[in-house]
């Protein structure tokens, strides 16, 4: 017997009955939320004192994205990762989402309803709410654009500008994790699917999965001044420490040795006989927060890390703009860091 909701299709449920099903589903309103999805505009009262933090992103099937190797949810879950991680950069608290679609007809409202759960998921742990979104078919493939609304603390919020001669540069977690399970799913994918995976692969691969956004130390950094200037890890490590060294315009001397990595991101580059250092300052979607602060605040980031249960690094030192981005390696000697990281409109370099 045909079960009639999981297998409906979208030409018998159109535009409309689509919107209605992830509003059923996915748009229950909170307090702060006057109107949420059924009107032209959604409405909502903003935070007396806050200032509104916006950040839209894109994720284009076959660019951002492949049906082969990653289910809708884990499609959804990053997108909206990688989405509230903006927030977190700024130092803010993610509150709404918008999210236009375009489709093509012959997905099921299952596979709809898949997407929609992987979107909410990271959402839910922050309190975010479905506001609203637009609907179009497609004729090529999937694409999903995210807008999030964030409250920031007026005066408080981090930005890539205001890192100073002298400051530490901190990282979050590890680095390269992300980059290295996308390379295991996309040669599982072309190679044999049923191989069972070593435990370091599930975890790699699970860190490119399931990113997580450092919302709380983000907001914790804003609120207690201790980031003069901050970033998300996206690019990877090399390019957006360029991005940060740009807008504060200043150097930055990085420690070879300093760079966090994980075990299994080891294990994977000695597997692989990959120069591990240069595929963690490459590797992008970490995720991670890259920020400066005062040496005098090196405590108060203590006490953070461990508040939080999160590991963070000190991986450098801001130079004057004259010396350049460059990495000290355990001889001492320097190493010019690679420019390249992540470009869409670039020929990318192979692992
Ligand atoms: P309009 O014609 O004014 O653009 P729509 O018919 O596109 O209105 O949308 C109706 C309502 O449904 C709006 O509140 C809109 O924000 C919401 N909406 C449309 N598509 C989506 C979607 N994919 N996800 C969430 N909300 C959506
Ligand atoms: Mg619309």
């Amino acid at each position: 017997m045909r079960r009639p909701s999981r297998s409906r299709s979208l030409q018998n449920l159109g535009e409309f009955g689509l919107i209605r099903e992830i509003r059923n589903r996915f748009g229950k309103v909170g307090r702060s939320i006057i109107k949420g999805i059924g009107d032209d505009a959604a409405v909502i009262r903003p935070t007396p004192g806050s200032t509104l933090l916006v950040s839209t992103d894109l994720f284009i099937e076959g660019i951002h994205f492949h049906l082969g190797f990653q289910s809708l949810f884990d499609v959804g879950y990053r997108a909206t990762a990688s989405n509230l991680s903006d927030i977190a950069a700024m130092g803010g608290c993610p509150q709404y989402l918008l999210v236009a679609l375009a489709i093509p007809d012959h997905l099921s409202l299952s596979g709809i309803r898949k997407l929609y759960r992987g979107l909410m998921h990271p959402c839910q742990s922050h309190g975010v709410k479905l506001i609203g979104g637009d609907t179009s078919l497609s004729q090529s493939g999937i694409f999903v654009s995210l807008t999030i609304l964030g409250r920031g603390q007026s005066g408080h919020e981090m930005k890539r500008e205001g890192a100073k001669v002298g400051d530490l540069v901190y990282v979050t977690g590890t680095l390269g994790d992300s980059r290295a399970g996308l390379h295991i799913l996309q040669t599982r994918y072309q190679q044999s699917r049923g191989q069972r995976k070593k435990p370091y692969e599930q975890f790699l691969i699970k860190r490119h999965l399931r990113p997580t956004p450092r919302i709380h130390l983000g907001r914790l950094l804003a609120k207690q001044r201790l980031a003069k200037a901050a970033i998300d890890l996206s690019d990877g490590l090399s390019g957006d420490l360029r991005h940060l060294c740009e807008e504060s315009k200043v150097g930055v001397e990085l420690w070879a040795k300093a760079i966090p990595l994980s075990s299994q991101f080891r294990a994977y580059a000695a597997q692989e006989r990959l120069d591990s250092l240069q595929l963690a300052l490459m590797g992008g979607e970490d995720y991670e927060l890259l920020f400066t602060i005062s040496p005098r605040n090196q405590n108060a980031l203590r006490h953070a890390s461990k508040a939080l249960d999160l590991p963070i690094t000190c991986i450098g030192e801001v130079k004057a703009k004259g010396f350049g981005i460059r990495l000290k390696l355990e001889d001492g000697l320097y190493r010019q860091i690679p420019i390249q990281s992540y470009d869409h409109f670039r020929q990318q370099q192979a692992l």
